[in-house]
């Protein structure tokens, strides 16, 4: 498979899931990432795909700029879309076939997820401390009957 954006060769990158295994292509040479439908918020959730997107940041905010490409699967016009928890991130999208994000914009995509499970474990945390109340009643004992 090509690249949308830059028409080099996409690398097949196995990634190991919960839900088993999910092939992503990735772009050798913009980094850019092609998810089949489904794959990209499947992925969000799994911890170990934060090494999935390593490319240059600065080079995916170039990319970024071009919108006007065609899926690699159907070549029809693919629709760019703003990320609607995320409007910052923008993608484009194949409604029949998947998802291009550029080089960072997986690692951006994801970062909601990770705080919003942080925020959740923090709940947790606290919740478990409230029910769990014990006095503090260890003070030396001391009978106070001995004189000098
Ligand atoms: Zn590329
Ligand atoms: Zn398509």
């Amino acid at each position: 498979m090509l690249c949308p954006k830059c028409h080099s060769v996409m690398q097949e990158h196995k990634v190991l899931t919960q839900s088993g295994e999910v092939a992503i292509d990735k772009c050798e040479r913009c980094a850019g990432l092609w998810f089949d439908l489904g794959e990209a918020d499947k992925l969000k959730y799994e911890w170990t795909s934060v090494t999935l997107d390593d490319g240059d940041e600065n080079i995916g905010k170039i990319y970024n700029e071009i919108t006007n490409i065609h899926c690699p699967r159907c070549m029809k016009p693919m629709e760019s879309v703003n990320d609607t928890k995320q409007a910052h991130i923008r993608y484009e999208v194949c409604e029949e076939h998947g998802v291009f994000m550029d080089a960072g914009e997986f690692s951006d995509f994801r970062e909601i997820t990770l705080k919003e499970a942080f925020d959740h474990i923090l709940d947790v945390y606290r919740n478990s401390n409230k029910s769990g109340s014990s006095d503090a009643g260890d003070l030396p004992i001391d009978d106070g009957s001995k004189t000098g």
